[in-house]
């Protein structure tokens, strides 16, 4: 249901003239009206992932193909560590809607990475993002822990629970609301290895890097965060932000220099989907 409303806005844009469209009446039955046929709303598309490596390993993507043209992904990932509730709750940001309103004046489509934990603090800024077409949500654990032993100083998850982490963050954001959690997974801090690929193999995930480290956590100077994304950025690129305005509060600033400055060079920003969808071997999900 939720996922419909933005596609039937689509299709409402594309056939207007064929068929009523939104409001509340919607596809009801009326005097010089007719129904919107429930065949025009299109089936929910696969959206593609790489194929499984070697034994069934999960596919890493780091960014698209340099050679079809300047294009973008933004990404921002929501941390919030399984045990921050009691932070948020004293009054600390793990949100950021005024980045998210940027992007949306700004016209960028993202792909955002939450946590299960975010989702379950955040869940109507969860199901926003989740119902915004500009938008795709993914997957960023439940408790951002490490899936490796040595990872930035985050506690560890025991390779064990390492797969029913990753199923309770999407069980998370879909009772938040988002309809169709994008199978793609971040990994806390980035860290893998072969044994955490195998250890979510057969979820039909495609594990999400990046080529362009903005430097954002934690980072005041908004200008030196744009200028080391200015610097890294290159056709098929994923950028990897942040939407957590308490530990990365430079980050709407530093987009707002960023975005216009990659169009001016011919930059055109997408999701993560399109570029996996633009790589060699990929399959839908
Ligand atoms: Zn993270």
């Amino acid at each position: 249901m939720i996922a419909r409303a933005g596609r039937i806005t689509a299709v409402c844009v594309l056939g207007a003239a064929l068929a009523a469209c939104g409001g509340a009446d919607g596809g009801r039955q009326g005097p010089g009206r007719s129904a919107v046929p429930v065949s025009i709303v299109p089936p929910v598309v696969r959206p593609p992932v790489l194929a499984p490596g070697p034994g069934g390993l999960t596919p890493v993507f780091a960014h698209g193909p340099r050679t079809r043209g300047k294009a973008v992904a933004l990404t921002f990932d929501a941390d919030m560590t399984a045990d921050e509730g009691p932070r948020a709750a004293a009054g600390e940001h793990f949100d950021n809607p005024g980045l998210i309103s940027a992007l949306r004046a700004l016209k960028v489509p993202a792909t955002v990475f939450l946590t299960g934990r975010w989702a379950d603090e955040y869940p109507a800024q969860a199901r926003d993002l989740g119902r915004d077409p500009r938008f795709e949500v993914a997957n960023h654990s439940y408790s951002h822990y490490a899936f490796t032993a040595d990872c930035h100083g985050l506690p560890t998850l025991p390779a064990d629970r390492m797969r029913a982490d990753v199923r309770r963050a999407d069980a998370a954001l879909k009772k938040a609301g988002v309809p169709h959690p994008m199978p793609y997974f971040r990994f806390p801090g980035g860290c893998h290895d072969e044994r955490s690929l195998r250890a979510l193999s057969g979820l039909g995930m495609t594990a999400v890097q990046w080529d362009v480290v903005s430097g954002d956590a934690f980072a005041t100077d908004a200008g030196a965060v744009a200028r080391k994304v200015l610097d890294g950025v290159r056709p098929g690129s994923v950028v990897v932000l942040h939407c957590t305005r308490g530990a990365a509060p430079a980050t709407e600033r530093a987009v707002r220099t960023v975005v216009p400055e990659l169009r001016r060079r011919g930059y055109r920003f997408v999701k993560v989907s399109e570029l996996i969808g633009q790589t060699d071997g990929h399959r839908s999900g």
